[in-house]
């Protein structure tokens, strides 16, 4: 348990200094103690500082905010135009989860939110801001759009938030923080700002924008949760153009391995086309899977995500920039379809499990090609990530039927038979063995050199495997729950075609620029009438009765 160990002399929410209401609605969701970001941020942000939470996903920043500005937002009133309150966030999934957490936590005190994203008219969202809004919720476009169009002003800023400073920066949002710091009132305005990492650009922004902040961090900075198995597939592909299919069928035997220990999980693609292929060859071959990536329609978006969070979707496939932060609870597996070029990206992607002191599991296929960012993300966690045995086996598998294939997955056997059996295709230098990381760089320079010639060296490359073997992780002993499987296969359909961008950072700005329905809702109900959909998102919770 992550939880147990800086903290535990604060043992409830209780000692915290929060409003009788919101200890209330965090009873109500039966938080037992709060998580050490909580637990260090919380009396800080009560007292009025400015704070740097500095946590991986998954431990809790989002209540380390938002229970104490519940708290803090008791005294004043709002003036039409101008919100008390700011949390910026990088997507709109995200935004709406927060807004999801206010509306839980603020549930029996008198609190007015908006919630400004893409996909929801300006004329509605115009209407709850004019009205005067304590919290204001939303991305850093959207909130500069109506703030250009004269609708905001960000005067009256008290506290303002920003949440996942490091995928802004991935975005390209950083400019885009500056100037609404820049529009807030910088002598009297509180900061809390939070990030998994810190790289330099967030750490001058803080220089500048933050005032003697208490800075809170929970876990060495890029570390990934002690709850999660980490293994890495190498795999060396027959031949080049058969990679993306012996990726797939390499994806389908772990998932097929893992059985019911697989409770639901994120398979991660660095491309959006990818995202929509292997979602859609994965149902082909009879799993209940759906893709998530920025291409989407909101509403197939939000229909995908809801169904994937209440059980009835098991395995969705997303790019990183769709999954970034996602609150989804209790993710049994991560697996990586590829390997991240930006090793910051295998932190957040791997963060979906092991969430909150749960057990989970990740796997990381790597073709030899992407070894050299393994290394950086080996590098970045501070550990060599365990290798499992490649299911593929040979690297001529693809010719041969799966039953007998599995007969022949001895690493050994494999490794050997990799040299001799696609002598055709080793001019691309693709099929280069994976070497252990010591050895890596030194192999990495031997094969650009040699790529062409057949490598003796290759037995003695290899190191040995290392699996599961006697040990049993915990979630392998958890129950499960069943889900309707066929419902969400047909429902998580695809509804735009392919696309062959890559997943940049640029993809959520961009559809941020299509306004598209998009809605919070006070339950995560899935679906919803397009006249709803107009109603104004304001939640105005009544105090308790
Ligand atoms: P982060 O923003 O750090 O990635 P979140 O705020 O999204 O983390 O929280 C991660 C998960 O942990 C959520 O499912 C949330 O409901 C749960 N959680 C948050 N605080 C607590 C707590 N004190 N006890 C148990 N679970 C918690
Ligand atoms: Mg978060």
């Amino acid at each position: 348990m992550p939880y147990s160990t800086e903290q535990d002399f604060m043992t409830s929410f209780t000692d915290l200094a929060l409003d009788p209401r919101v200890l209330k609605a965090v009873a109500e969701t039966g938080y037992e103690k709060p998580t050490p970001i909580q637990a260090q941020a919380i009396p800080h942000a009560l007292e009025g500082r400015d704070v740097l939470g500095i946590a991986q996903t998954g431990t809790g920043k989002t209540a380390s905010f938002t229970l104490p500005m519940i708290s803090l937002l008791q005294k004043g009133r709002a003036r039409a135009r101008m919100p008390r309150s700011l949390v910026l966030a990088p997507t709109r999934e995200l935004a709406a989860q927060v807004a999801e957490n206010f509306e839980s936590y603020a549930k029996h005190v008198k609190l007015s939110m908006a919630l400004l994203i893409g996909g929801v008219s300006f004329k509605d969202q115009d209407k709850l801001i004019d009205r005067g809004v304590d919290v204001l919720i939303a991305t850093p476009g959207r909130l500069l759009d109506h703030f250009e169009r004269g609708k905001l002003m960000l005067t009256g800023v008290q506290i303002m938030v920003v949440d996942e400073a490091d995928r802004m920066l991935d975005m390209g949002f950083i400019p885009d923080i500056e100037r609404i710091f820049k529009l807030t009132p910088a002598l009297t305005r509180q900061t809390l700002f939070f990030s998994a990492t810190m790289p330099p650009e967030i750490t001058r922004l803080t220089e500048e924008f933050l005032h003697n902040p208490v800075r809170v961090e929970v876990a060495r900075q890029a570390t990934t949760a002690e709850t999660i198995d980490q293994f890495v597939c190498k795999h060396a592909p027959s031949r080049k153009d058969r990679a993306d299919s012996e990726k797939r069928e390499i994806l389908r035997r772990i998932l097929r391995a893992e059985g019911e220990g697989l409770t639901n999980g994120i398979i991660f693609c660095n491309r959006k086309r990818d995202v929509d292929i292997v979602a859609k060859s994965l149902r082909k071959h009879g799993f209940d899977a759906g893709a998530l990536h920025g291409d989407l329609d909101q509403s197939v978006r939000t229909r995908i995500l809801n169904g994937f969070r209440d059980g009835e979707l098991k395995l969705l496939v997303a790019s990183d920039v769709a999954a970034r932060g996602l609150d989804i609870p209790s993710v049994s597996h991560v697996f990586n379809f590829d390997v991240p070029i930006h090793s910051e990206d295998y932190v957040h992607r791997i963060g979906r499990t092991g969430r909150a002191g749960r057990s989970g599991k990740s796997v990381t296929i790597c073709l030899p090609h992407e070894t050299k960012y393994l290394e950086k993300i080996e590098e970045l966690v501070a550990r060599q990530i365990p290798e499992m045995e490649d299911p593929l086996g040979t690297p001529s598998a693809e010719a041969k039927p799966e039953t007998e294939r599995r007969e022949q997955s001895s690493p050994r056997h494999r490794s050997r038979s990799a040299s001799r059996a696609a002598p055709a295709s080793r001019g691309n230098g693709a099929d280069t063995q994976p070497a252990p990381p010591a050895a890596r760089t030194a192999a990495r320079s031997a094969a650009d050199a040699g790529a062409r010639r057949g490598r003796r060296d290759r037995g003695s490359d290899h190191h040995p495997v290392t699996g599961l073997g006697s040990h049993v992780p915990a979630f392998l002993l958890r129950d499960f729950r069943m889900t309707a499987e066929t419902a969400s296969a047909q429902a998580a359909k695809p509804a735009t075609p392919a696309s062959e961008t890559p997943a940049t950072p640029a993809e959520e700005p961009a559809a941020e620029a299509r306004p598209r329905s998009r809605t919070v809702r006070r339950s995560r109900t899935r679906s919803r009438t397009s006249e709803e959909a107009q109603q104004p998102q304001q939640v105005e919770a009544a105090p308790a009765a």
